[in-house]
């Protein structure tokens, strides 16, 4: 199985890698064309408001002009029909009797607040006047006389020749009621100063031109009498002829146009702070005039960079919104995947874990019974090692009661042939009890020799040592050595009774072994027990054990003693055989030598009762 992760993630989409890049671009190549698209867009909504606004101010201006001026055209009509006015000025035409009276023309005049009522001769000859200083001024070439002469209502812009003052001019023919005749010409005269008051001080420029195209008004005073465009021979021989201004000439007002809107113009105008207006005319059909107002695009361009400016800032917020909106959107579908994988990996790694958990415990399980049979193998080999020990000691043992038995099968032979058979029966009786001796000895061997499984009971732990100590009883025997052996067989122990035999044959044997060297040898057996436990100890005075062994002693191969003469397995394999009755092995040193004490389960009384 691979330990490599076989669940990848996924490679990052061609949008998750190039999203910023994408965002840049889109910022870098849109924001110009919208910044330019709003710029066109607001630029002309502002030109066409403006417009409209500029429009709607001199069509105010216009009506306002045109009802101040049919204020005073109905001045004439009204005076045409004064039938006194009528007879004097027929009498004074037609006598030249003179000069007509002034005070009631000074009187309309007041009333009306026009600038000059006057009234001319058939001959174009001024011959009454509100100002007596106009008196005799000819008119005849002017247009309004020429018109009221005809007999028609006459109106008429003019720059006056004597005085200066442009004014517009509305005359009436009187007629002499008894020939039906033109007997004269009533002219109201207005000054168009008085017009232009009410709009002089506008803050943008508005002007006036008249048919010619010439400024006849302006709230820039210094544009007066100046010319939009240049006039023609025949335009310039129709103001010489009607004197309508003094002059012929006039100079051209320098304005560049831009561009056409609808309804308008954008121009330039010679004054500060006005390079670039936008200009609308209206004509006055009536009048024969154009009024010309402006409005300010400094003012309007102005809102219009506001208006780029946020509507960019806009766009700006509104794709960086959509930025990062993708960008979130990208991040949670990438976490979620990863989460995802990681879940899978998780769930394949569990697996794998489950997998290998299973094979190991399989693996081990076997191991483990594999260990279980060598260990078995082991203290069976070691019982047969300890077997092999005893057998010398045994042999020794069994020796001295055959050459007894032998001898008394002699001496039993010889008082048989003697006849005295009660000498050959207690004879016998001595080989009997000999024999039984030998059947103990090979019956402790038999015991200690028989294979056995690993299962503990309950059993008495008095059984065990007694058949250990028989077993080495030739040894202890030989050795001189004092036992002092506790009783046990109160005790009821958790144990296999064969292995207990062997482990206690094992320490005793050590036992035996530390105290060769000594002078004073015993071997003390003793116990100690609580409600749970039995704890019997081998105290010994032999050699003790070195401070630096006592961890290493029941490490396996562990042994102080000569080569061939301890293999260091006795502790190792007696550790483990009192392990498997879960009771515990350990050793000390006491003042004499060595204590190796074995803790065992003891068995409380409902176990006893089992
Ligand atoms: P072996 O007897 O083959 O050496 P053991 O495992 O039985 O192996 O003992 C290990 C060692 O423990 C011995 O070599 C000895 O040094 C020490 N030992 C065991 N019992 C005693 C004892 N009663 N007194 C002193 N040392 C002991």
């Amino acid at each position: 199985m691979s330990d490599k992760n076989d669940i990848q993630y996924k490679e990052r989409s061609w949008l998750q890698n190039n999203v910023k890049t994408i965002y840049m671009a889109a910022l870098l190549i849109t924001l110009p064309s919208w910044g330019w698209m709003s710029w066109i867009t607001l630029t002309q909504t502002s030109e066409q408001q403006l417009q409209q606004q500029v429009y709607s101010d001199i069509q105010l201006f216009a009506d306002s002009l045109n009802s101040e001026l049919e204020k005073y055209r109905f001045v004439p009509k009204m005076l045409m029909l004064d039938a006194g006015l009528v007879e004097r000025t027929t009498r004074a035409t037609s006598d030249h009797s003179g000069i007509l009276a002034n005070p009631y023309l000074q009187h309309i005049r007041q009333a009306t607040n026009a600038d000059e009522i006057f009234i001319v001769d058939p001959q174009g000859t001024t011959i009454a006047s509100t100002k007596t200083s106009n008196i005799g001024i000819g008119y005849r070439h002017s247009p309004f006389f020429i018109a009221a002469k005809a007999g028609n209502s006459g109106g008429f812009f003019t720059l006056g020749l004597h005085a200066g003052i442009r004014g517009y001019y509305f005359s009436e023919p009187l007629f002499d009621p008894t020939t039906d005749e033109v007997a004269g010409v009533i002219v109201v005269k207005v000054n168009m100063a008085r017009l232009e008051r009410g709009w002089l001080n506008k803050a943008t420029p508005m002007l006036i031109t008249d048919n010619y195209g010439v400024i006849i008004a302006s709230s820039t005073p210094s544009w007066l009498f100046t010319s939009l465009s240049p006039l023609s021979a025949e335009n310039k021989q129709q103001i010489r002829h009607s004197r309508k201004y003094p002059m012929v000439s006039f100079p051209l007002l320098q304005t560049t146009t831009h561009k056409q809107i609808e309804g308008g113009q954008v121009v330039s105008l010679p004054r500060a702070g006005f390079k670039k207006v936008l200009e609308v005319n209206k004509f006055m059909p009536n009048l024969g005039w154009t009024i010309y107002g402006h409005g300010n695009l400094a003012a309007a361009k102005q809102s219009v960079q506001q208006g780029v400016a946020i509507s960019s800032l806009l766009w700006v917020l509104l794709l960086s919104l959509a930025y990062v909106v993708t960008q979130r959107r990208l991040q949670f579908l990438e976490t979620l995947h990863r989460r995802e994988v990681n879940q899978a990996r998780l769930q394949q790694a569990k697996d794998q874990l489950e997998t290998r958990v299973a094979e190991r415990t399989h693996e081990l399980q076997e191991s483990n019974l594999e260990l279980k049979q060598t260990q078995q193998e082991l203290i069976h080999s070691a019982k047969l090692a300890t077997l092999g020990q005893l057998a010398t000691s045994v042999t020794h043992e069994i020796n001295q009661p055959l050459t007894a038995i032998l001898t008394s099968a002699d001496n039993a032979e010889q008082w048989l042939g003697r006849g005295q058979v009660d000498k050959a029966r207690d004879k016998l009786a001595q080989i009997k009890t000999l024999a039984q001796k030998m059947g103990l000895i090979t019956s402790h061997l038999k015991t200690f020799g028989r294979k056995t499984d690993d299962k503990n009971d309950w059993i008495c732990p008095q059984v065990a040592l007694d058949n250990a100590f028989a077993l080495l009883q030739p040894r202890i025997n030989q050795e001189q050595v004092e036992t002092v052996i506790e009783d046990l067989s109160s005790f009821q122990v958790l144990a296999n009774d064969v292995r207990l035999e062997q482990v206690f044959i094992n320490l005793i044997s050590n036992a035996l072994d530390a105290m060769q060297l000594s002078q004073y040898r015993r071997l003390t057996v003793y116990c100690q027990t609580n409600a749970t436990a039995v704890e019997i100890h081998f105290s010994d005075t032999g050699s003790g054990i070195d401070n630096d062994h006592l961890l290493q002693l029941f490490d396996p191969f562990f042994s102080t003693k000569d080569v061939g003469v301890g293999l260091g397995l006795g502790l190792t394999i007696s550790y483990s055989i009192i392990k498997t009755m879960g009771g515990d092995l350990s050793a000390r040193n006491s003042a004499t030598g060595a204590v190796f004490s074995i803790r065992l389960r003891a068995a409380s009384k409902s176990d006893r009762n089992l």
